[in-house]
């Protein structure tokens, strides 16, 4: 089919140039040329437009009107544009990016994703891997909080497989790779370093009035990411792709394309909707609007919804999960007993401390049944909304704090007196509380703010 035997000349300004060999082609007249040279050419078409809306290129003078870069007839190309050889040279760069893209083998790229004229192969796929783990490769040189890690999953990475996964049907075996780097992130675990998750994926792929951290599982969002093709084509859109699923692949006898939804069907099909209908349904958490309060720290809210979930690695749990820490009893007091969360977040003496000054700040008393129950009690109160924020969020201070005094004298043989965190807890709140004090919110409650100030 390939013949070198065409020659071809250029012509500038009405006088022809020389004459250069056509290294590869098709015969002129065979049937399939025209749909390749107009497929090809639009993308020539579309290289070119863009090149037009570059700040150094300029339109020839009597195109300029029309916006016209360039004529196709036939064979003949015409381009246009002002004769100063900068204007030129932008031609020739788009010329040379079409010549790289046209000639050489698939996968050729469109949109930053590679084409393939056949289906897939895992090999390919692995790209989002790749692209994944260099994005946690790129941001993992900072220390990031959980809360950190989690915007991250809920952001970049989220972008990336929404990208693919919308537009392929990706190979399980990638979707769960995907799954387990975002997982690992989160966790800290590295090749070097294990770590273990605190919560299982399932759980944190929820909503979070479902208990979840409303991370998109890649497995599911691709799942009901693709719905949404189906969705286009049970609605016989009306384009192009639609109309050819339809014409090569199904035929209007088919029971799927003659299935007449319910009344109460939606026309519009929502992804996150979907998603939401694939995960498995958990027990609505009422406390969770109180966790995620919109007056908290991201890193308090995070280490209080684990408190809340009785997921933080205390030495009580550590044993359960059989991660056998001999050592059971609290690190912090010499009276013996053992470190569960109850203990340590409100028995203790110096967490008792803490709590004494915080009482007497906020003019509230928490009776300490359980972080639960006392998440619960705070919901329960008749207090407007914003007030019932600002203690969950004090609350959640009190518990990172205390959290992250356990650790450091654990860990680092470093103590930190409790006037030390109440002070640090006060000014925290104070901070937040400044986005709040002039909203309509918070003028409902502006003397229970005001005296936070005092
Ligand atoms: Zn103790």
């Amino acid at each position: 089919m390939y013949v070198a035997t065409t020659k071809f000349s250029i012509k500038v300004n009405g006088d022809s140039f020389g004459y250069f060999e056509g290294k590869r082609g098709l015969r002129q007249g065979d049937p399939i040329s025209p749909l390749l040279f107009v497929l090809v050419m639009e993308y020539l078409s579309r290289v070119l437009e863009k090149m037009a809306k570059l700040p150094d290129f300029r339109y020839h003078p009597m195109c300029k009107q029309q916006g016209l870069t360039h004529l196709v007839f036939a064979d003949d190309l015409m381009i246009f544009c002002k004769g100063q050889t900068t204007f030129v040279r932008r031609i020739m760069e788009a010329l040379m990016h079409f010549s790289e893209v046209t000639v050489g083998s698939f996968p050729i790229r469109y949109l930053g994703l590679p084409l393939s004229p056949k289906k897939w192969n895992k090999l390919e796929c692995n790209q989002l891997c790749q692209k994944i783990t260099e994005k946690i490769r790129a941001v993992s040189t900072r220390h990031l909080s959980y809360a950190g890690k989690l915007h991250i999953i809920n952001s970049i990475l989220f972008s990336l497989q929404n990208f693919w996964g919308s537009l392929f049907i990706l190979p399980q075996s990638v979707l769960k790779e995907v799954d387990k780097k975002c997982r690992e992130f989160l966790w800290g675990s590295t090749t070097e370093k294990k770590k273990i998750s605190l919560v299982a994926w399932e759980k944190l792929c929820r909503p979070k009035h479902q208990g979840g951290l409303n991370i998109k599982g890649c497995k599911i969002w691709n799942m009901a990411a693709v719905g949404k093709l189906i969705w286009h084509i049970m609605e016989k859109k009306d384009i192009l792709w639609v109309k050819w699923v339809q014409g090569v692949y199904m035929n209007n006898t088919d029971d799927f394309m003659n299935h007449v939804p319910g009344s109460d069907c939606s026309w519009k099909y929502s992804v996150t909707k979907g998603y939401i209908q694939l995960i498995r349904e958990a027990p609505r958490r009422d406390i969770a609007e109180l966790v995620w309060n919109r007056v908290a720290v991201p890193k308090h809210q995070f280490i209080l919804w684990l408190a809340v979930l009785d997921r933080l690695l205390t030495r009580i749990r550590l044993q359960e999960i059989g991660l056998g820490c001999e050592e059971n009893q609290c690190a912090m007091c010499t009276d013996g007993l053992m470190e569960i969360a109850n203990h340590l977040f409100s028995d203790y003496v110096w967490t008792r401390g803490v709590w004494d000054s915080i009482h007497g700040w906020i003019g509230v008393i928490v009776q300490h049944r359980g972080i639960q129950e006392d998440m619960q009690i705070i919901k329960s109160k008749h207090w407007n909304r914003l007030r019932k924020d600002i203690l969950a969020a004090v609350y959640g201070a009190v518990i990172y704090y205390t959290w992250m005094a356990r650790n450091n004298s654990i860990f680092q043989g470093k103590n930190v007196s409790s006037n030390f965190v109440v002070q640090q807890i006060q000014s925290v709140i104070k901070e937040r509380l400044n986005i709040f004090r002039d909203t309509k919110r918070g003028r409902k409650c502006s003397s229970f703010i005001q005296d936070l100030y005092n």
